[in-house]
């Protein structure tokens, strides 16, 4: 039987839990971010990310809703056009096609929790004019280009 409880290790891991790709290499720009499934409990999937200091996740949107609770560090996340600082225990919801990416500060790791359903659809990422709009925001283009 499952041993119900799997303690914390050091650094944000836990027993039974091993580090993933956060996606394939190629199929969407990102850089430095790990995955780990925490659980995959009521036709839900709770995951800890670890977006390392000046990395960043893949811009996205999609059908399934985020829910995420920031665990530790610092960082900005873009969502549905609005930036937000982020910090320990802040709560992000990411709304149905809503578009968002998350990044750490360039002296901070940011590693968050997101619940997400089991079943989902895949990731759309923007193109040219999807791009263009939201780059129309000078704030926008500076984050999305890591400044
Ligand atoms: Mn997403």
């Amino acid at each position: 039987m499952l041993n119900p409880v799997r303690k914390a290790s050091p650094n944000f891991r836990w027993e039974g839990v091993e580090p993933q790709r956060y996606k394939t290499q190629g199929e969407a720009p990102f850089r430095d971010v790990s995955r780990q499934v925490l659980f995959e409990v009521a036709g839900a999937q709770w995951r800890y990310f670890e977006v390392a200091p000046g990395g960043w996740t893949t811009l996205e949107r999609h059908a399934h809703p985020h829910a995420v609770m920031v665990l530790r560090g610092r960082g900005r996340c873009m969502v549905a056009g609005a930036l937000h600082e982020l910090a320990a225990h802040d709560l992000v919801e990411v709304a149905p096609l809503a578009w968002h990416q998350f990044r750490a500060s360039a002296d901070s790791p940011l590693g968050f929790l997101c619940l997400v359903s089991a079943e989902r659809d895949r990731p759309q990422l923007p193109d040219r004019e999807a791009l263009a709009a939201l780059r129309a925001d000078a704030a926008i283009a500076d984050f999305l280009d890591g400044r």
